[in-house]
């Protein structure tokens, strides 16, 4: 139990990585919040780990919204006293070539994407600080490295995510909180069973490994950052791609 009654939020955390990434915490003994806009999801996601002998709460939050979210953080101090580990995972994708894409997909992307975690990295701060203890990881993305044709809005918040990240790490570093990023590479997630399967096949032929990853390969690397054995890590974007960027 490497977490064991640490407070751990991650958000987006109803499917996809996100609760991949819960479910990782929860299993090491952590109690983890389950916060996504999707109510009823979080809610089925909360009783599931509870059935199954995890910790956990749900919250529906808007990551977007600092009031929201921090009423929520204010529930979470006010029954655990902490907040040790905050997963800023909650992302979208609106893709379009830049000649078609609208305004209103910029400004989602980017409001979901980079400004939730400056919405939830805030919230939680003053506690960490206080604490002179916490973990914030960013779920970042490759396409934030590399760049991608049609997704101008989603790569330029991804960029901004690991800029975001470095920035925080220096901040925070005196108080013992450090702050790293995550770029995956492509994942099986509903956000890539999209892919229809000519795309699929010239991108298998990117990736050196041969395969997309998987949520619990993002999971791994997500603990292996909350971990003691990471307490010299801070500031730092770990690729978890197949070799794709490379
Ligand atoms: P996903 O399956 O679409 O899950 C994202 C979750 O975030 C959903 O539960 C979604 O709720 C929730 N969410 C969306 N907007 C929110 C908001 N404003 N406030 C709170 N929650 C919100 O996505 P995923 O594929 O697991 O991706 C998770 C993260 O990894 C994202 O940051 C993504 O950019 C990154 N990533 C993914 C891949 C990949 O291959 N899948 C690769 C690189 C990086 P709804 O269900 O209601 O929309």
């Amino acid at each position: 139990m490497r977490f064991k009654d640490e407070v751990v939020m991650v958000t987006g955390s109803s499917r996809g990585i996100g609760k991949e990434i819960a479910q990782a915490f929860a299993e090491e003994g952590a109690i983890v919040m389950i916060i996504d806009v999707n109510a009823e999801l979080a809610e089925e996601v909360k009783k599931d780990f509870i059935g199954r002998g995890l910790k956990a709460e749900s919250f529906c939050c808007d990551v977007t919204n600092l009031q929201n979210v921090g009423e929520i953080v204010t529930k979470i101090l006010d029954k655990y006293k902490r907040v040790d580990i905050l997963v800023n995972n909650a992302g979208i994708t609106k893709d379009n070539l830049l000649l078609r894409m609208s305004e209103n997909d910029w400004d989602a992307v980017v409001n979901v994407n980079l400004r939730g975690p400056f919405v939830c990295t805030k919230a939680v701060t003053k506690a960490m600080m206080k604490a002179r203890k916490g973990r914030i990881i960013n779920i970042a993305s490759i396409i934030g490295i590399r760049g991608n044709a049609g997704q101008t809005n989603y790569a330029a918040t991804k960029a901004g995510v690991i800029g975001f990240t470095k920035s925080i790490a220096r901040e925070l570093a005196s108080r013992g909180i450090t702050a790293n990023a995550i770029a995956p590479g492509y994942i099986q997630t509903a956000m890539t069973a999209q892919l229809n399967d000519n795309v699929r096949e010239e991108l298998l032929k990117q990736i050196p490994l041969g395969l997309l990853g998987t949520a619990k390969d993002v999971a791994g690397a997500c603990l292996f950052l909350a971990s003691s054995e990471a307490s010299y890590i801070t500031g730092q974007t770990i690729v978890v791609d197949g070799g794709m960027a490379i």
